[in-house]
């Protein structure tokens, strides 16, 4: 074990960019961060916080607006680009891969061409999803495989694809993100809600699967966050149904009386700091572990 996880220390250090802070060298100097849905939200906030820790940074995203089957826009190839240079701007180095979690082929090409510039991978954050929202009768064939094909399927790819390069780095970080959603049932997102606790399922036997290769699996369980998936009309609707036009705020200052802190959601940041300690040295000898980031809302749920 120690020797496997001197190796993860140090895997990349050498052939890669090294970020330092005065005479303190940055917590993930010299890794590389491969992240799905890397072109806004959760992703690219997290691809930020791991970018100030001094990691190199892939974004990997789908950027199709339009996909059947979804029912709001997804990102844009102007919110990748920019989605880089927002991460360049933290001073490391930072590529992209257009391409669909949904094609195991899309990521196993996408990281090799990591590896090939950035000498390693080190940590991955499976994080590429999309929201359903409606009643159980509401859903088409197609619609229940297509979130199905993203979110578990297409997580699963991704474990698949990075494994070997993990393993190669002497051990690693595979943090998945669920949801606040895959912790209860919930007759809003009735289908999406049973994909996020399928994640929780898969990243468990990740974790057992792969502990003595010294990776680590771990999920992020968020609460209601601020994102394009949450803020778009259909599921504004669904949340306020008696609302003429409601707006994220309306839904957080609706939700407020329900929870135990005075917010109704989450920002992107807050889920992004959960990813940096699944992917720094506080959690070396932490897997198979569910965090839940809410404002108390799990707590509620659960309790
Ligand atoms: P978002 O829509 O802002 O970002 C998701 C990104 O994933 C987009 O850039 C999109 O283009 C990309 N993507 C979608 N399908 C893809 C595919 N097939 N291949 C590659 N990329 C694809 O949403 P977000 O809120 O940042 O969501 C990120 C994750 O967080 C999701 O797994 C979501 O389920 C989860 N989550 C979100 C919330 C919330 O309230 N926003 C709460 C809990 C969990």
């Amino acid at each position: 074990f120690g020797a496997a996880a001197a190796a993860f220390m140090g895997a990349g250090a050498a052939s890669a960019q090294t970020a330092t802070s005065g005479e303190v060298p940055k917590e993930l100097a010299g890794k590389t961060a491969f992240i799905t849905g890397g072109a806004r939200g959760i992703g690219l906030a997290s691809a930020e916080e791991l970018a100030r820790a001094g990691a190199n940074i892939v974004l990997f995203d789908i950027a199709t607006p339009n996909l059947p089957n979804v029912q709001y826009p997804l990102s844009t190839p102007d919110d990748l680009a920019a989605a880089q240079a927002a991460v360049e701007a933290h001073g490391v180095s930072c590529m992209t891969y257009r391409g669909d979690v949904r094609s195991l082929e899309d990521q196993q090409a996408a990281m090799q061409q990591a590896v090939d510039r950035f000498g390693s991978l080190d940590i991955v954050l499976a994080n590429a999803g999309v929201s359903q929202v409606g009643p159980i009768e509401s859903f088409s064939p197609e619609d229940i495989a297509t979130v199905y094909d993203i979110n578990v399927a297409g997580l699963i790819k991704t474990t698949q694809a990075a494994v070997p390069h993990l393993r190669d780095a002497g051990g690693g970080r595979l943090i998945y993100v669920s949801s606040g959603l895959g912790r209860v049932g919930n007759d809003l997102f009735p289908v999406y809600t049973s994909t996020k606790w399928a994640v929780i399922g898969f990243a468990k036997s990740a974790a057992v699967s792969y502990g003595r290769d010294n990776i680590m699996c771990n999920v992020v369980a968020p609460g209601l966050v601020r994102t394009p998936l949450a803020d778009n009309e259909v599921v504004l609707r669904a949340m306020m149904p008696d609302a003429a036009n409601p707006t994220f705020d309306d839904v957080s200052a609706f939700l407020e009386p329900f929870n135990p802190i005075p917010v109704g959601h989450l920002e992107v940041e807050d889920v992004a700091k959960s990813v940096m300690f699944f992917a720094g040295d506080a959690t070396r000898n932490m897997t198979g572990e569910v965090l839940d980031v809410s404002y108390g809302s799990a707590a509620r749920n659960i309790g």
